[in-house]
């Protein structure tokens, strides 16, 4: 459709072993949008958008949902009814603090406002609430998961610049966890570290740099160094003064990582493996700092295989369809990295198919 994958699998943050493909003509999402935008232009499909007209409540009728409410950008209020259904597809909860302490069964309710959240502002569980009120049912909404990796000023991903397989060091210089575990394992391990900080440490040979100078997601390292988002060094004594920390314990840390790289036995956190592009051989060397945020709620409306939105009792909701992190049940405790899009885009057809039917 206009997407082209690169042909070698990485392994994205929380994976246990390399199973996720990244895009080749796009650094981020933005490319599954704009595939999508294309398609539609392209085959002139009759869909129109509304930009910036959140959806406010569900009109029901005789127990069926038959439409919505929202209000627009210039303060008009819509009501818009939908002849075949209605597909929720409005997403999970990350950005609301209140219903991620209120709903959360594995963070001790700490995911307060210090907490930052990798994903939009809008992503605040307005369609589940939604569908609450029309008698929806919810499941594993106690599930939250925390990305390890992500930027402590913003909850962003996008200053990465080494694979997050490479190794975590906190701020005493220390590795602390097998950095190729699950993801919740990952960050409750960075959670037990000083100010719940830690870097990630590569080198120049294994900086994920295209011929720009630009990281993973299109930002310059330049730019994040300039940011101290990234750091530069040419010794271990300098990256550990500029990191603040006591050098004799990078040093330490990373000779043991070396002699394990050699090795491949022994890890003291239980690493199987050591690759080529984990090895810290000599500088320049690089860091990013790093702290867990939230980044996807598991838990959601129950729906069944044809996405129907289910009551408290699993009975369909005649007219009400979900797609995408807005339901519950389809990842369990802890997603692994690179399903939820797949969970979007499939459910999502079916959805489609379902109410066109
Ligand atoms: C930084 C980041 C990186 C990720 N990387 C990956 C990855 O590599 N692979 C992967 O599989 N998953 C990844 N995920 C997870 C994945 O992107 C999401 O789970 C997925 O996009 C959810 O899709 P969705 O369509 O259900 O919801 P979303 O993509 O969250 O879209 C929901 C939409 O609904 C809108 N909305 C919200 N409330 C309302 C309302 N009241 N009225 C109208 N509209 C509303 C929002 O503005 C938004 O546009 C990542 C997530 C983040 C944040």
């Amino acid at each position: 459709m206009g997407l082209v994958w690169q042909k070698q699998p990485t392994q994205f943050v929380g994976a246990l072993w390399p199973r996720s493909h990244r895009a080749s003509n796009y650094k981020s999402g933005v490319g599954y949008i704009d595939t999508y935008l294309d398609l539609i232009k392209g085959e002139k499909l009759p869909i129109s958008f509304m930009m910036s007209t959140p959806a406010s409540s569900l009109i029901t009728k005789d127990g069926a949902v038959v439409g919505v409410k929202a209000s627009g950008p210039d303060g008009k209020d819509y009501t818009l009814y939908a002849s075949k259904g209605v597909i929720l597809a409005t997403g999970g909860f990350s950005a609301n603090v209140k219903m991620r302490n209120q709903y959360d069964e594995i963070w001790d309710n700490k995911l307060d406002n210090q907490v930052k959240t990798t994903n939009m502002p809008a992503i605040t569980g307005d369609g589940i609430n939604m569908a609450v009120k029309a008698g929806a049912g919810l499941k594993d909404m106690g599930y939250i998961q925390l990305l390890p990796t992500t930027d402590p000023a913003t909850g962003a991903t996008n200053h990465k610049i080494v694979e997050s397989t490479n190794i975590y060091v906190n701020k005493q210089g220390n590795r602390f966890v097998n950095e190729q575990g699950r993801r919740d394992v990952l960050a409750k391990a960075a959670l037990a570290q000083p100010d719940h900080v830690f870097y990630v440490i590569g080198t120049e040979q294994t900086l994920l740099k295209d011929k720009e100078g630009r990281g993973p997601y299109g930002i310059l390292i330049s730019d994040l160094l300039k940011q101290k988002k990234a750091f530069k060094a040419n010794t271990l004594d300098e990256l550990a003064k500029k990191l603040g920390m006591n050098p004799d314990n990078l040093k330490r840390t990373v000779a043991k990582w070396n002699e394990f790289c050699k090795t491949q036995k022994g890890d003291e956190f239980g690493r199987m493996s050591c690759e080529e592009g984990n090895k810290l051989p000599g500088g320049p060397y690089y860091a990013s700092v790093m702290t867990p945020s939230v980044h996807h709620t598991m838990g959601g409306v129950t729906i069944d295989e044809d996405t129907r939105v289910l009551d408290k009792k699993g009975r369909p909701i005649r007219g009400l369809y979900a797609a995408g992190e807005i339901t519950g049940g389809i990842h369990g405790t802890n997603r692994v990295g690179c399903n939820a899009v797949p969970d979007a885009l499939i459910f999502g057809t079916i959805a489609g198919r379902e109410v066109g039917k």
